[in-house]
């Protein structure tokens, strides 16, 4: 409803008034609390997406303005030298069962 709201204030004219639609009309804590359930985009009769709209501005926020939480910052940096979103890489992820062995 934000993006609508601003989408009919600068239409089709794309006024140029200083504003953005992420900070003037939708906040970084509105998309970040979206769990990406898809009952919005599911439950639209006209077949809007709005799911793809909070995607694509948190990836904007994510690549462009480094912005996201600090926790998911760790978890990317996780994903990147670990392919993975834990701390350790794929060759210690069963160190867990060889301490169970030890203990039996
Ligand atoms: S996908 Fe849509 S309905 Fe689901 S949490 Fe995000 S905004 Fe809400």
């Amino acid at each position: 409803m934000d993006t609508r709201d601003r989408l009919e204030e600068v239409g089709e004219k794309g006024i140029d008034d200083g504003k953005s639609l992420l900070g003037d009309y939708i906040t970084k804590e509105e998309i970040n609390a979206c769990t990406s359930c898809n009952a919005c985009t599911e439950a639209c009769p006209i077949n809007i997406n709005p799911l793809d709209i909070i995607l694509q501005t948190r990836r904007y926020v994510a690549m462009e303005e480094s912005g996201s939480p600090a926790s998911w910052n760790a978890m990317f940096q996780n994903i990147e030298t670990n392919f993975a979103p834990w701390k350790f890489g794929a060759q210690d992820r069963f160190n867990w069962a060889g301490e169970l062995k030890e203990e039996q």
